[in-house]
């Protein structure tokens, strides 16, 4: 049985000293989309199921297997949203915006996924992303792919991941592909796994993103989809790889990349890491050109990517936060009689933009420790001779050296 007083498997609570790791990430990620000219939108958290089903291909692990789906009471079948860019698609087409291309978007917000949790996998976790829609430029592809790694860079985490990118061509070449790779993959069929069986008719080219080691063992035989592209398709990777590289922006192709979802063409890539394990994905996206057509809209170009925040927040250095937030500072009540200048100096303080520790209760020595804990670098102690002299004593509290300032000369020492 249940018990109704603990989190639901999967989902947690986020902390204060979790939700400031979110922040700083959800913040710069803002911040950074910005500079490139991606506007902030957020769409609800659940939709009509359709809008997945129809996006994110029938043959999916996220619609088969990962979706939270329910009646409503009017009787509508709607699902917690699994990921973003399929309500973005739906957004696009309902708000008309095919008639104010290009558009960039930046998102930041819950996802939902039923699957088995582990470190970095959970049932309830938060995606960023972005989406450019309207450009056919394999530069906005480059686009896309220097956000992430102005991003990652920002975050402090660029020595911990490295970019896998491959190309999956236009329609064309997949077409032309998906025929030599069943030839190929059929005379093994009884020898792959039975997801991979199963996928053989459907979608054989989600087989290249198979973790089953012996499907992995047949496909290093298999033909590559690189051998298969059209002139255009190999001329649009050749480009996304110059621009990466004019920019600076290091990477490995994989041939094996092929992402979970249906909608993808060209352009496909993610920033793994080695540090979480089985997570290894941090960042992923790509190019999607077909799928604002198969959701009845418009034929517009799309790509971009999505990252889980919950990743990216396992990685973060502990430094890197530092840098951030305002400084700390705690206001010391050592005598009753310095209690309303304290605290008339506390909101001074905080209106300065300092964060401000008032502790109030314990001794001094427990209130001295109290402003340790709490990070801050300095101590403000207000006692009886304090009030009568007008003074204050500043005490720096990493070489524990104090001095006994005037009220002119404490404010002097912050501006
Ligand atoms: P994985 O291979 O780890 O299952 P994915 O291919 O399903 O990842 P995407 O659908 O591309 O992931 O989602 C984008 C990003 O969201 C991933 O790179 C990852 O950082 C994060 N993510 C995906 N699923 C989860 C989850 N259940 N919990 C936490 N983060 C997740
Ligand atoms: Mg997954």
């Amino acid at each position: 049985m249940s018990n109704n007083l603990q989190a639901v498997r999967g989902t947690r609570d986020l902390l204060p000293e979790e939700c400031d790791r979110f922040r700083f990430i959800t913040d710069t990620s803002y911040n950074i989309a910005r500079l490139y000219g991606y506007g902030e939108i957020a769409t609800p958290i659940f939709e009509f199921t359709d809008v997945f089903k129809r996006t994110l291909g029938e043959t999916a692990d996220i619609v088969n297997k990962e979706m939270y789906t329910f009646l409503d009471r009017g009787g509508d079948s709607l699902t917690l949203r699994p990921e973003g860019t399929a309500s973005i698609a739906r957004c696009f087409i309902s708000g008309g915006f095919a008639q104010s291309l290009p558009v960039r978007w930046f998102y930041s917000g819950p996802m939902f996924r039923y699957e088995r949790p582990q470190k970095g996998r959970y049932r309830q976790f938060h995606q960023i992303g972005v989406e450019c829609l309207g450009v056919n430029s394999p530069l906005a592809d480059v686009e896309c792919l220097a956000l992430s790694y102005d991003l990652l860079k920002a975050l402090g985490l660029i020595d911990k991941v490295q970019l896998e990118i491959n190309t999956l061509g236009d329609l064309e070449s997949r077409i032309r592909y998906r025929e030599q790779l069943v030839a190929f993959l059929a005379k093994y069929k009884q020898d792959l796994s039975k997801d991979s069986q199963d996928r053989l008719d459907k979608n054989p080219l989600r087989i290249l993103d198979s973790k089953d080691e012996r499907d992995q063992k047949i496909l290093t035989e298999a033909p590559h989809l690189f051998q298969y592209l059209t002139e255009d398709s190999k001329q649009f990777f050749e480009t996304v790889k110059e621009g990466l590289s004019r920019l600076g922006i290091p990477f490995l192709i994989n041939p094996q990349l092929v992402r979970g979802l249906d909608y993808y063409c060209h352009t496909v890539f993610e920033w793994t890491t080695t540090q979480l394990g089985a997570q290894s994905a941090v960042l992923s996206g790509g190019r999607y050109d077909g799928l604002i057509q198969s959701m009845g809209g418009p034929q517009t170009p799309g790509v971009g990517w999505a990252s889980g925040v919950e990743r990216l927040s396992l990685l973060l250095d502990e430094t890197n936060l530092h840098k951030v937030g305002p400084k700390k500072i705690a206001v010391i009540i050592a005598d009753e009689s310095a209690e309303m200048r304290s605290l008339q100096l506390t909101h001074q303080l905080r209106q300065k933009g300092f964060q401000v520790e008032m502790p109030l209760s314990g001794n001094l020595g427990k209130k001295m420790k109290r402003a340790d804990k709490a990070g801050c670098s300095w101590a403000l102690v207000l006692g009886e001779n304090e009030i009568k002299e007008q003074k204050i004593t500043l005490k720096d509290l990493s070489s524990g050296a104090q001095e006994t300032l005037s009220e002119e000369q404490f404010w002097n020492r912050w501006s």
